[in-house]
């Protein structure tokens, strides 16, 4: 199985001035957990790192090891321009790809190839988990116009899978029609193609604030 990491974000809402991938846990960035998982994982035998040419060089010492077995394709504006790159980078063999966003170190290999696993059968899979909290929507004012029920509400992370011909159809799409989304999914989604949920676990964080960043380094440090 492909699979493309996009991480080529600036690292904005984590105020570290730099690519948030490159902040160390446990002596290590934060993109070399993610890779380790990965190759952990028994079913992704081709990585892609979608990322800025400035930040080439330092991801590059920073993954180590892992650095010869890596694909480099150079990332866009935004996230979803970076995936649309990613795809045209993939071999032309590829027939079905997953998408982890680097920020995600956490993710567990037996995740990674339980996604491959349910997207053999499928177009488009998502790694999810049920909601705990209750969701409020809510409008520009800060008032409450509704609260949905919680037992069909499922909170997206990565990897999400996904035939690459249906991928960058969709991809080209939003581009025609100027939608822009927070995941790919999402373009499935507005094409009304069905996307399968696959059950994940909590753990799989995104690491997006300090907050996230603390939460990481306690977990992984007691591995
Ligand atoms: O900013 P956020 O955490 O939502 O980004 C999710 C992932 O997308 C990160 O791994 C980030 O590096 C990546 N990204 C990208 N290209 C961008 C912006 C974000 O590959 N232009």
């Amino acid at each position: 199985m492909h699979l493309l990491i996009p991480a080529a974000g600036s690292g904005k809402r984590m105020k570290a001035g730099k690519n948030k991938l490159l902040i160390k846990l446990k002596g290590e960035s934060i993109l070399y957990w993610t890779l380790k998982s990965v190759f952990e994982s028994k079913e992704i035998n081709w990585v892609g790192i979608i990322g800025q040419p400035n930040d080439k060089d330092k991801i590059m010492n920073s993954i180590k090891d892992f650095s010869q077995k890596i694909n480099w394709i150079e990332g866009g504006k935004t996230r979803q321009e970076s995936v649309k790159n990613g795809l045209n980078g993939l071999p032309s063999n590829a027939s079905k790809v997953l998408i982890h966003d680097g920020a995600r170190c956490l993710i567990q290999p037996n995740l990674i190839d339980k996604c491959c696993y349910e997207l053999r059968d499928s177009e488009a899979v998502v790694l999810a988990v049920k909601v705990t909290d209750t969701i409020k929507i809510v409008n520009k004012d800060q008032y409450i116009e509704n609260t949905p029920d919680r037992d069909n509400l499922w909170a997206a992370q990565t990897p999400q899978g996904f035939s690459v011909d249906k991928l960058k159809k969709a991809h080209e799409s939003a581009i025609r029609n100027n939608w822009t989304v927070t995941d790919d999914a999402s373009l499935f989604e507005m094409l009304n193609l069905p996307v399968k949920i696959v059950e994940g676990n909590t753990l799989n964080i995104k690491i997006t604030s300090p907050l996230d960043l603390k939460i990481a380094d306690l977990l992984i440090n007691n591995y």
